[in-house]
C-alpha cells in the first residue's frame, strides 16, 4: 500500500508488537559470521536501521546510513566518493562547516574543487573539468535562501557521468525530495529539522544501493556511528516531522509577509515569496518553502539593539527546532569568511537569519513588531 509522507513518519518500519521499537544498546552480540555481526560501528543495529528505513521511504531512496553528526555524513560521503586528483563542483552558499571541510582538508587529500555561483546547469557547465567526479549542492542555501534548479543540475550530472550529492537539511524530505529529480545522494544534518527539538546531533545519507555500499565500506573505517539511545529519540522525532514542518512552513510564510510589508526591513529572503528571484523554480521542486528566512534591516535600525529587544525569539545558534531563534551570520556562521567575500555574497552586518519555530505566528509577529518599533 502506498503511504503518504505523514503516515510514513508516524508508523514504524518494523513490527515489534508495540507502538515503539525496543532499544538494543548491546555492543557485544552473538557471533554470526565475519560479515554479518551486529555492532554499532557497522551501522547495523536495529535502532540505526529503523531510522534509515524510514528516511529511505521519505526520500524515495533504496539504502542509507545514519551518522553521529551531519558533518560525519558529509565528510564520510565526500571522502568515500573522491580520490586524489579528482575534482568536485560545489555550489556557493553551502553550510559553513562543509565549506571549512572543503577548503581546509581537501588539499591534504589531493582533491581539487571549484565553487560555482549560479542556480542552473550553465554555471556548473562553465567549471566542468575532465577530472570532475562529483557535483555538490544545497538548496535552499544558507543564509540567503537561494535556490538551485534540481532537475537541471541532476541532468547535467547524469550527462557528464558525475555523482550528484545534495544537502537537503533546510528543506527536509517533507518539502523536497531531490532523488525524484534525479539526484544520486541526499545528505542531512539531522541535528536540525529531523531531530527538531534542539537536543539531538546526527546525520543521514541516503542513495541507491550501489552508492550506499561504496560509502558504507569507508564508513566502517571513518567510524562516525550513532548510539542506540539517540536513535530511539530520533525515531520518536521523525513521527512528528510532517506536522512540525507543515507548521514551520505556515508560520514562516506569515512572518515573511509581515517583514516584507514593514518599512524598517530592507529586504526579505524567502523562496515562498513571489518576489524571490527564483520563486518560480522553488515552486516546481518544493511542496513547502521551509522554516528558514533571512532579512536585512534598514540603516536606521541597529541589529544589536533589535536583537536585545526581542522577547520570544532568542538569539541562538543552530536551527530547525520547534522554538524560533535568530542569528547574525556576519558574527556567527560566517565570521571566518573574509569581509570582502562575505559582503560580495550579500552577508552584511544588518543581515539576520531567522529559524521560525512552531509557536503561534501572531505571537512571533508581535515580538518582531515591538522590537522594530
Ligand atoms: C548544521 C548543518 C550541517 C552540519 O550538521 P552537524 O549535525 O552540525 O554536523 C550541515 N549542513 C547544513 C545545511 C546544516 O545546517
Amino acid at each position: 500500500m502506498k503511504k503518504s509522507k505523514e503516515t510514513v513518519c508516524v508508523h514504524n518500519t518494523r513490527d515489534y508488537q508495540g507502538a515503539n521499537t525496543p532499544i538494543f544498546p548491546s555492543t557485544s552480540n552473538k557471533y554470526i559470521g565475519y560479515d554479518d555481526n551486529t555492532y554499532p560501528r557497522y551501522f547495523n543495529t536495529v535502532n540505526q536501521q529503523v531510522i534509515v528505513e524510514k528516511m529511505c521511504q521519505l526520500e524515495g531512496a533504496a539504502a542509507g546510513i545514519v551518522f553521529s553528526s551531519g558533518m560525519a555524513a558529509i565528510s564520510t560521503t565526500l571522502l568515500s566518493l573522491l580520490n586524489p586528483g579528482d575534482h568536485v563542483l560545489i555550489s556557493e552558499g553551502i553550510y559553513g562547516g562543509t565549506h571549512k571541510l572543503i577548503v581546509e582538508e581537501f588539499e591534504r587529500f589531493g582533491i581539487l574543487f571549484d565553487f560555482v555561483v549560479g542556480s542552473n546547469s550553465s554555471a556548473f557547465q562553465a567549471k566542468l573539468k575532465a577530472n570532475t567526479k562529483v557535483v555538490y549542492t544545497e538548496t535552499p542555501s544558507n543564509p540567503l535562501l537561494t535556490i538551485i534548479d534540481l532537475k537541471e543540475v541532476a541532468e547535467f550530472a547524469k550527462t557528464n557521468q558525475l555523482i550528484s550529492v545534495i544537502d537537503n537539511t533546510f528543506a527536509t524530505p517533507i518539502n523536497q525530495r531531490p532523488i525524484e529529480f534525479g539526484f544520486d545522494v541526499v545528505l542531512h544534518s539531522g541535528t536540525k529539522y529531523l531531530g527538531g527539538h534542539s537536543d539531538l546531533c546526527f546525520g543521514v545519507m541516503v542513495s541507491s544501493h550501489d552508492l550506499q555500499q561504496k560509502i558504507y565500506k569507508h564508513s566502517l573505517s571513518f567510524g562516525g556511528s550513532l548510539n542506540a539511545l539517540d536513535c530511539y529519540l530520533i525515531e520518536r522525532s521523525l513521527k512528528t516531522l510532517a506536522v512540525r514542518v507543515a507548521k514551520h512552513n505556515e508560520n514562516t510564510m506569515e512572518v515573511a509577509e509581515f517583514l516584507s510589508s514593514n518599512p524598517s526591513i530592507e529586504k526579505v529572503y524567502y523562496p515562498g515569496l513571489k518576489n524571490h528571484d527564483l520563486h518560480e523554480i522553488a515552486k516546481t521542486q518544493m511542496d513547502g518553502f521551509g522554516g528558514m528566512l533571512a532579512f536585512t534591516l534598514t540603516d536606521d535600525i541597529n541589529a544589536n539593539e533589535f536583537l536585545d529587544k526581542l522577547k520570544l525569539i532568542t538569539p541562538s545558534l543552530s536551527l530547525g527546532g520547534v522554538e524560533s531563534i535568530i542569528c547574525q551570520p556576519s558574527i556567527t556562521s560566517h565570521v571566518k569568511m573574509p569581509e570582502s567575500e562575505r559582503l560580495k555574497q550579500g552577508i552584511t552586518d544588518g543581515l539576520l537569519r531567522l529559524s521560525v519555530g512552531i509557536e503561534n505566528a501572531d505571537d512571533l509577529i508581535e515580538d518582531l513588531k515591538q522590537a522594530l518599533s
